[in-house]
This record gives structure tokens, C-alpha cells and sequence, in this order.
């Protein structure tokens, strides 16, 4: 899962070291060859037919689950199933990945099919947005025109004022030229909504670009001097003024890279952290019209956070000394310069050889009709994704996915209350941080009022600005108010989820929770192997040594007691050991502290969902199903999830930088730890999935 750190955010990972403590086994479970061992006594045997089990046909069963469990649980997909052509990975799970992108492709589609959805529906919004972009004659036939009010716009300006009127314009549609807003939250109390106004109106990727004389750069600057000016001559610029006014607004982005950060030091949170009172940046940036500019974004005048004072303190000095003819063609240029991939095909392809190609390494176009899925899925994230979730996430799901995670969270709750070497502080408050622990699955609760948004089939670039400028103003109205927690920074249609430490919030979109990782038609022993599994290794961050450093309320403070930290310490080392001990081919192996974190993860994530199964089938028994347990299908489930393939060239990056381990050794890591495996499999001691007992970590 990607963790979102906002910009703002210290992203400092504490070192671990020390040793781990001997392990108390559970007690032991029930055997494992019964027919349903989890029905308790009386309970009537569940319908083995109405659930699906894992994927039995993956399992390659030459080989002994006690010996190479990697192998044995999903082996026989991977063999069948080689790793295509240019991709580093592959699996059950980028087979899912793409299964769901064909079916926001084939929705979205569906949908642009039928002209008739009542204006203002979802099904209205996206289907003619789609159906908009993919008229590529009307595109074309309208040539520059869609643009063209805001053209005449920018050449009417004959004041400074009238340059920083355009600018305002071009704001409310989200085109960040000199500088833009993004939405963030108060880094000391994230519950906060803050605005970010950042540095932004470069055409190259950063500074260095612009300012490094390495014959590359020089190389680059030139091509993007014929781009500006080809894209100008497009814009309707005699010929023979192009290549000079292109050099103008490269001056002009040059003067303004120049007083920017680097790329590094503006993702180093603390560098980019400058809460700012209206009266401070009326000081910081005096020739800008703050006043006009938040009354017209309709934004109260709260603090905001300024990225780069530095930026803003020279936008300032060029609107003095710029010349106004100067501004207007930088202006026109970045105007053009945003619309030009969605305006008729000579700038469509004008961008996609600077953009795509020269800046990306792309050969080929995106074939049209994914761009335009892709861009009314970005404009359009909710409408798209309240579709998606009619059609692949039922309310069942949602229900079934909600239950999992409450079965986590209260035996997460269980493990802390009694655990033997937390402080009872520290425990009280680790139990306060599991209570605000948000997990929102498959869709918001709540959907964002889209009626104000009129989506036309026949003006493609006003339906663009239109959701532009409404997502712009959905940021901007949470100015001075608290940080949104239902508000997602993804569509739910999304293939990926994140986790958001300050925010304490778990993201899982409907795009994510399908095969392998959730299938509400199968057994409850599969999802929480799988979903359960990866839930709560997520869940789980909050209580890792970098999690130890954001209490509750998303403060940055140490909420554990030094000797909390020493115990902690002691009993990760043994993780550390275990993964230095893995190797991808001889002499290379995982570095323990590198992986730390994320083994740990997997190892209590694996634990807790365990837990979490076992507390389940006492009320809600699981049915044998392909001759497996329930036991069995818990762990089959896990390794058949994590059980990628992944290429060697690519292992050795990840062994050298990843903080996760490889696939293989994320799966057999955990459950040669665990007493569970070795009777869920009736594994012999000393076969290699069986750690000795004193070998074997246990953390939480
Ligand atoms: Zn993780």
C-alpha cells in the first residue's frame, strides 16, 4: 500500500536495533484434518458449494508446504503464467489490476452509449464527458476556439492589474502559473485544513533545467524553446515572432527557477513548511492583490502554508519589472501549454513529442479512447466511481470488508490491552490511536455534490475547465475549516489504496478490494488471509517505530515511554535477523533494518488477521472447501496474494532499497514464525518452514 506523507510532513524513519525475546506460543489449535474444524460443537456444517475457496488450481503440489510454502501455494500459477514481456512483476494481482481498469474502460464506455441519462446524473456526467473527448472531428473543427475567450482575455491586458486578473482566472481552473494552491492539512495538527500556495509555472521538470550547463540541459532547453514557439505559432502568432517570444518566457521561467528550490530539498517537508498569516503574506508579496485574490476564490483570510517564500518574494519583483507584453506571452504559453493535449490534433501531437516523449522517453501515443477513460476518471472521480461501485462493490462487500476490519481493530485492541511489556500509558493511549483509526472502504460515505457541473457532449474543453474548476473550488471551500476525513485523494474505481499516518486513515477504493485480495463470494478464511492479512499490516504502522511518532491526533510527538522503545527494539531485532538470513541468490541478501518495518507488518498483520479469523468462526463457522481447512485456506490465501513473481534483475533493487522484502520471502517470513502454520500443515520440526521455537520473533 503507498503512504501518503503530505508535503508538510516529517517523514523520518527511527533506526531500530536490539533482540528479541523468547516467543509464547498459543496455545495450540484445533487439528487439522477434521471436516469443518471450525464449526463449534452442534453447529450444522456450512454449504461447502456456496463459497469460493482459493485459487486450488494454483497450488503446485509436487512440492511439500512445510518445505517451500512459496512454491507449493501458488507455483503452478507462476509457471503458467510468465512474467510479460517489459514488466518487472507479475501475478494474480496485476491480472486484477488490469481486469479493473478494462472495467472502468468498459463502463465508462457503457455509459457515453446512451444519450439520454437525465442531466446532471452520474451516468450523464461521465458518459458525455467521454463521449466529448472522443469526438475528434468536432476537436478538431473547433481548432483553438474553445480557448479562445481566455486568449482575448490575456491580450486585453494592458496593467499589471489586468496580468494579475488573468493570473486569478487561470487559477480558478487549476492551471498553477506563476504559483497555484494545493490542498493539504496543519503538519501540528492535522486536523487542520490548510491551504497550500505553491511555487509552480515551469514548463521544464525543475530547476536544474533551467539553470545547469551540462550539454543535456542545453540540449533540453533548446527543444523546449522550438516547442514554445511551435505551440505559439499553433496559438496563432505570425511565424516570425515565435522563437523570439518563446525565448521571453523561457527568461522570464528561468528568473522564477532560479529563486525556486531544488527537487530535493522542496519534498523535504520541513523545508516547505511556512504557515503564513493573511497579514504576513500581504508583507512577504506586497504587489500581489491578496484581497482581490481571496475575495474572488471566495477563500476567508485564515493562514495558509507558503511552500517557497522565496518563489513568491520574486513573482513579486517580476510583476513590477516584467513588462506586461512579457507577462501576456508567458500567460498564453502556459494557457496553451495545459489545454493543448485535449485541443485538435496538431497540438495534441506538438504535446505528446515535448511532453511524452522528449520529457517522458514514451514512443508511442496512448491510444485516444484510454486517455479519455483516464482523464474523466481524474476530472470526474466520484461520478466514475459511484458507477464502479454499483456495478463491482455491492453494499454486501462493503458490509463483509467492514466486518474484517472491525474484526482487526478489536483484536488489535485485545493484543495491546494485554500486552506484557507495553507502559499502561502508553497502552492507553495506543488503544485512544486504534478507536480514531479511519478505515474507509470501497467509496466515501458521502458523495460530493456535482449539480453546479454542466458536462456537454458537443464542448469538450468547457466540460474540461467546468470540472476543473470545480474540483478547485471543492479545495478551496475547505479553507478554515477542519481537515475532511471522508474527503479521498483517490477515485474509488482506483486500483491502488493509501495510508495517510497524520490523518490516521486507511484508504482501500472498490478498485482495490477485488481478487486476490477480496472476493466477498469467498470464504471468510480467504479474505481475512488475504484482505485481513494486508489490513492489518497497515493498521499495524501505527505502532512501528515510525509510527511511535504520531500520537492520535496526528501530532508529531513520541507517545512511547524509553522503555517502551527498548522493549519494542529487543524484540524486532530478532525480525531483523530472520530477514538477513534470506537470500535472493548467494551472497545477496535482505538488509534487516531496511525491511524491518514491513516484515514486522506482514508478521502481526499475518498474527492478526489469525486472530481475527478464529474469534470469526466461533459464531461464523468457514466450510472445508477443496479439501482445505479453514486453517489451511487462511494461509494459502495470504501466500497466494503476496505470492508474486518478480524478475531477478529487479529483486537486487529491491533488496538494495525497498523497505519491502520479495514476494517470497514476505510470504514463508511470517509463517515459519508462527505455530499456527506448522499445525494448519501438520509440519514436521526442522522442515524449512518451521523456525526453531527459539528462533521464532514474536513482536506483537
Ligand atoms: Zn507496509
Amino acid at each position: 500500500m503507498r503512504t501518503i506523507m503530505k508535503p508538510r510532513v516529517i517523514a523520518s524513519a527511527v533506526a531500530l536495533a536490539a533482540s528479541c525475546a523468547r516467543p509464547t506460543p498459543e496455545p495450540t489449535r484445533v487439528a487439522t484434518t477434521s471436516s469443518d474444524p471450525g464449526r463449534p460443537p452442534g453447529a450444522a456444517p456450512v454449504n461447502a458449494t456456496t463459497q469460493k475457496g482459493i485459487e486450488a488450481g494454483d497450488v503446485n503440489r509436487s512440492v511439500d508446504p512445510c518445505s517451500d510454502f512459496y512454491e507449493y501455494a501458488n507455483g503452478t500459477w507462476r509457471a503458467q503464467n510468465p512474467i510479460p514481456e517489459g514488466k518487472p512483476r507479475w501475478s494474480r494481482r496485476g491480472v486484477g489490476r488490469e481486469a479493473s481498469r478494462q472495467k472502468v474502460r468498459a463502463l465508462v464506455q457503457e455509459l457515453a452509449a446512451k444519450t439520454d441519462w437525465p442531466a446532471g446524473s452520474p451516468e450523464q456526467l461521465v458518459g458525455d464527458h467521454y463521449a466529448s473527448c472522443m469526438d475528434e472531428a468536432a476537436i478538431d473543427a473547433a481548432g483553438i476556439s474553445p480557448i479562445a475567450p481566455l486568449l482575448a482575455d490575456i491580450d486585453s491586458a494592458k496593467t499589471q492589474a489586468d496580468v494579475q486578473r488573468v493570473i486569478r482566472r487561470l487559477h480558478d481552473l487549476g492551471i498553477a502559473a506563476p504559483f497555484g494552491e494545493t490542498a493539504a492539512y496543519d503538519n501540528h495538527e492535522p486536523k487542520d485544513f490548510l491551504l497550500n500556495l505553491a511555487a509552480g509555472g515551469l514548463g521544464l521538470p525543475d530547476r536544474d533545467a533551467y539553470l545547469k550547463t551540462e550539454p543535456r540541459f542545453a540540449e533540453l532547453r533548446d527543444k523546449y524553446r522550438q516547442h514554445v514557439a511551435r505551440v505559439l505559432a499553433l496559438g496563432g502568432m505570425p511565424p516570425n515572432a515565435t522563437l523570439a517570444a518563446a525565448g521571453g518566457v523561457i527568461a522570464l521561467e528561468k528568473r522564477l527557477a532560479e529563486a525556486s528550490l531544488d527537487a530535493k530539498t522542496a519534498a523535504d517537508p520541513a523545508a516547505t513548511e511556512h504557515k503564513t498569516t493573511f497579514a504576513q503574506l500581504k508583507q512577504m508579496a506586497p504587489h500581489i492583490e491578496w484581497d482581490r485574490y481571496f475575495d474572488e476564490a471566495r477563500i476567508p483570510r485564515e493562514p495558509v502554508n507558503v511552500t517557497e517564500p522565496k518563489f513568491f518574494q520574486q513573482v513579486d519583483k517580476e510583476l513590477t519589472t516584467t513588462p506586461v507584453a512579457a507577462w501576456k506571452t508567458y500567460l498564453r504559453w502556459q494557457l496553451l501549454d495545459t489545454a493543448s493535449p485535449w485541443l485538435s490534433k496538431a497540438f495534441a501531437e506538438e504535446a505528446f513529442s515535448f511532453k511524452d516523449k522528449t520529457l517522458g522517453g514514451a514512443t508511442e501515443m496512448t491510444p485516444r479512447a484510454q486517455r479519455c477513460v483516464e482523464l474523466t476518471e481524474t476530472l470526474l472521480g466520484e461520478p466514475v466511481g459511484r458507477k464502479y461501485a454499483d456495478k463491482y462493490f455491492t453494499p454486501a462487500a462493503k458490509a463483509k470488508a467492514r466486518e474484517i476490519a472491525n474484526g482487526l481493530l478489536a483484536a488489535l485492541k485485545a493484543d495491546v490491552s494485554g500486552l506484557p511489556w507495553m507502559a499502561a500509558d502508553t497502552k492507553k493511549k495506543a488503544l485512544e490511536k486504534l478507536e480514531l483509526t479511519s478505515v474507509q472502504l470501497g467509496y466515501p460515505d458521502h458523495w460530493k455534490d456535482l449539480s453546479n457541473v454542466q458536462i456537454r457532449r458537443d464542448a469538450f474543453w468547457a466540460n474540461i475547465a467546468q470540472a476543473r474548476k470545480f474540483n478547485v473550488d471543492d479545495m478551496r471551500r475547505q479553507m478554515g475549516k477542519p481537515t475532511d476525513r471522508d474527503g479521498w485523494q483517490l477515485p474509488p474505481s482506483s486500483p491502488d489504496a493509501y495510508l495517510d499516518p497524520p490523518l490516521n486513515e486507511l484508504v482501500l477504493p472498490a478498485g482495490f478490494l477485488q481478487p486476490p485480495y477480496f472476493d466477498v463470494e469467498a470464504t471468510d478464511a480467504v479474505n481475512y488471509g488475504a484482505l485481513g492479512s494486508g489490513l492489518a499490516h497497515d493498521m499495524t504502522h501505527a505502532f512501528d517505530a515510525t509510527g511511535a511518532l504520531i500520537d492520535a491526533m496526528g501530532h508529531m510527538q513520541t507517545w512511547w515511554t524509553d522503555a517502551d522503545q527498548r522493549e519494542f527494539q529487543n524484540r524486532t531485532q530478532c525480525i531483523m535477523d530472520q530477514y538477513e538470513g534470506y537470500s535472493i541468490e548467494p551472497g545477496v541478501h535482505h538488509q534487516g533494518k531496511l525491511v524491518l518495518n514491513e516484515a514486522l507488518g506482514d508478521q502481526a498483520g499475518v498474527h492478526f488477521a489469525y486472530v481475527a479469523l478464529k474469534k470469526s468462526m466461533a459464531t461464523h463457522p468457514v466450510p472445508m472447501v477443496d479439501g482445505f481447512t479453514p486453517e489451511q485456506q487462511f494461509f494459502l490465501a495470504w501466500a497466494q496474494f503476496r505470492g508474486e513473481a518478480v524478475r531477478i534483475e529487479t529483486q537486487r533493487q529491491i533488496v538494495k532499497a525497498d523497505p519491502h522484502a520479495v514476494p517470497k520471502f514476505r510470504v514463508i517470513g511470517p509463517l515459519s514464525n508462527l505455530s499456527e502454520f506448522e499445525q494448519a500443515f501438520s509440519c514436521k520440526p526442522g522442515t524449512p518452514m518451521v523456525r526453531r521455537p527459539e528462533q521464532r520473533c514474536v513482536v506483537w
